[in-house]
């Protein structure tokens, strides 16, 4: 028992999916930031008619001197803790503009989104900084797609935030849409082009009659609102064919790509190309 608190108390390594703690996390951060060690990996968004890449969604990734991988479900809300999401943030927009802009001005791709925090959203500067970013490249706002989650969005301010960004050009996505417990009519209030419906809505679909109802449903009732809609996490060739059927501005998942490299990224964006 004492040696298990001990353990705890000094985050020593106890098995192969053991990582660094919360603390550790906090301080590794900042520094890891400073030294350009945080890198983005690239999830394709595909139109599932043609199989084309419409955009892509920068995923941050970091590798803990220590510890190895960190999953961006740790290591976001640490950086978050740290004060340092705003710098991710920005790190990231700048690591997905230089990646998807020619690509964007080659007419391989449409789009780039990049996650945005809820304590990255309540800087003010952060349209300053996608601006800037977007003018460096000399790339057309509605090229960058900023993905929110509603639980994010839950203060005046931040829906202030996203319809400044809104009017300004940049697109802004409902991410996670259905894996939380907001209601429908959370849409009316929120400003949003595009809706990501989450996997939990979309997992079993074409085997499951019940969560394709509820699919087709929540997909008509977001078209009804005039915004784009965006089925994740699809893994099996039986939600990509039930979903081939739905009117989707693009889909994501596993089974089409699985986040990857700017090197694999070229590669299977040439691939997508030469099919189509
Ligand atoms: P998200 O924005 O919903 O991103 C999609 C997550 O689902 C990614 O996990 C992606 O790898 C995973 N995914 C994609 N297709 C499939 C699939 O078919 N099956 C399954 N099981 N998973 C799939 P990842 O990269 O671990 O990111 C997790 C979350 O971390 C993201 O969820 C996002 O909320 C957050 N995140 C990642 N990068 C950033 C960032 O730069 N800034 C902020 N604020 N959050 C980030
Ligand atoms: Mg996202
Ligand atoms: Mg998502
Ligand atoms: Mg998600």
């Amino acid at each position: 028992r004492d040696d298990n608190r001990r353990r705890i108390v000094f985050g020593a390594p106890t098995g192969p999916d053991s990582g660094p703690s919360h603390a550790e996390l906090m301080l590794e951060i900042g520094p890891a930031l400073a030294r350009g060690e945080i890198r983005a990996v690239f999830q394709p968004l595909v139109d599932i008619r043609s199989g084309r890449v419409r955009g892509l969604e920068a995923l941050a990734r970091f590798e803990s001197p220590t510890h190895g991988p960190v999953s961006p479900a740790r290591f976001i809300p640490a950086a978050v803790e740290a004060g340092q999401i705003f710098l991710l943030t920005t790190t990231m927009i700048d690591l997905a503009l230089r990646v998807a802009a020619p690509l964007i001005r080659d007419g391989k791709i449409d789009f780039v989104s990049v996650n945005l925090d809820a304590a990255a959203l309540a800087r003010r500067s952060i349209s300053a900084v996608a601006r800037s970013a977007l003018d460096a490249h000399g790339l057309p706002y509605h090229h960058l797609v900023l993905e929110v989650t509603e639980t994010s969005m839950c203060s005046q301010e931040a829906v202030e935030a996203l319809r400044q960004l809104q009017a300004e050009g940049m697109k802004i996505a409902l991410d996670d849409f259905g894996a939380g417990y907001s209601s429908l009519g959370e849409l009316a209030r929120l400003p949003a082009d595009i809706v990501k419906i989450d996997r939990k809505l979309v997992s079993g679909i074409g085997t499951q009659p019940r969560v394709t109802a509820i699919f087709s449903a929540v997909r008509n009732l977001v078209a009804s609102l005039g915004i784009a809609c965006i089925a994740e996490g699809i893994e099996t060739r039986e939600e990509c064919d039930a979903l081939a059927d739905e009117d989707l501005f693009a889909v994501q998942g596993y089974y089409f790509a699985r986040p990857m490299n700017a090197e694999a990224l070229a590669a299977f964006i040439g691939k997508a190309g030469r099919e189509s």
